[in-house]
């Protein structure tokens, strides 16, 4: 039986769900709403499978999974599939770790945290149906950009769009805990998704000693291993903004010694071509004491962020008047 036949359109509903979108998008969020509330998934339980996707190009491939480019069948919304052999995560012994990552990641809902819109799983494999972002890794971004690091507007802007879903996280009682740019990607609007949430914890007691994360990312109190807190993001976030401006992180060395001391002494160089603003928002990240370091609030109101960011959004809001100029 043909499923767009199963269930009648919600009018009401349907009137809600396009009150605010722009004339010129109407009709065609309309019909997309349209097959979306007819869809038997819809308010609904409901088992999905690899029946109701088409499987196309592969995105990527991480440590324990596959990324392919994926159509629902029903509705035709196009998401990324990841694919995990559970042979492989159990050999991996990361099973627990995964579970992990789909329950907070299920939680999850804010427009820079990429979402988890369903996953299910077979006899030997695992499928998480993830919202696309079709930049990919930030990290190939910053790595082709001239000098391997991006202008100030940009950076500006990201670590904005970081912060917001990291006081996000926060609120929800979730620390990410493994923020660099190979965790984040890029959709085709310029936005950022923070994406791997595979070493984040639920924080209801609030202090933590497990060390994980990147080296160069780590925070004085995990390399000594202390109790930590939420605020080894906003020490990430630093290194994170550093590294956007520098194209590499600031205590970075190929002696994993040297960096732990060099963490240890917060010995950062700031190169010339990095304004004041950057810099005083930098050094209030990276602050020693987990107490002292600014809040995410403080990072996105930051005088350097709203100035600059002003300006990236201005540059794309531009760059899109003259591509439509062209159409
Ligand atoms: P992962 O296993 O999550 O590390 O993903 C492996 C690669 O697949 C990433 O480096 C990306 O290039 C790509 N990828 C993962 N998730 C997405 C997504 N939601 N949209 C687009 N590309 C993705």
């Amino acid at each position: 039986m043909n499923k767009l036949q199963k269930k009648p359109p919600n009018r009401t509903e349907l009137a809600k769900l396009i009150k605010d979108v722009p004339e010129e998008y109407q009709q065609h969020i309309q019909s997309m709403s349209l097959k979306m509330m007819q869809h038997p998934a819809y308010g609904q339980p409901y088992q999905w499978s690899t029946r109701d996707f088409e499987m196309g190009a592969p995105l990527g491939r991480g440590k324990f999974g596959r990324v392919y480019l994926a159509r629902e069948r029903t509705s035709n919304f196009i998401v990324a599939m990841k694919v995990m052999f559970k042979a492989e995560l159990e050999k991996g012994n990361v099973q627990r770790q995964v579970l992990r990552e789909i329950e907070i990641q299920t939680r999850l809902k804010h427009p820079n945290i990429l979402r988890l819109l369903t996953w299910f799983h077979d006899d030997s494999r695992i499928y998480l149906a993830l919202e696309i972002a079709s930049e990919g890794e930030l990290y190939k971004h910053l790595r082709n950009s001239p000098q391997r690091r991006f202008e100030e507007p940009r950076a500006a802007k990201y670590t904005y769009q970081v912060a917001d879903a990291l006081e996000y996280c926060h609120l929800n009682n979730v620390i990410h805990r493994d923020l660099k740019p190979e965790n984040i990607l890029l959709t085709s609007s310029d936005d950022v998704k923070l994406a791997d949430f595979g070493w984040s914890a639920h924080t209801i007691s609030n202090k933590r000693k497990t060390l994980c994360g990147t080296l160069d990312y780590l925070p004085p109190e995990m390399v000594d291993g202390h109790i930590y807190d939420h605020s080894v993001d906003h020490w990430c976030l630093g290194i994170l903004c550093y590294e956007f401006l520098v194209g590499c992180a600031p205590f970075e060395s190929n002696d994993n010694e040297k960096t732990y001391e060099k963490i240890r002494r917060l010995e950062v160089y700031y190169p010339s071509h990095m304004s004041s603003g950057a810099k005083d928002l930098i050094s209030k990240l990276l602050r020693k004491s987990n107490n002292g370091r600014i809040t995410l609030v403080e990072v996105m109101k930051h005088h350097w962020v709203k100035e600059n960011m002003a300006i990236r959004n201005a540059y794309l809001e531009e760059k899109m008047r003259r591509e439509k100029a062209i159409e």
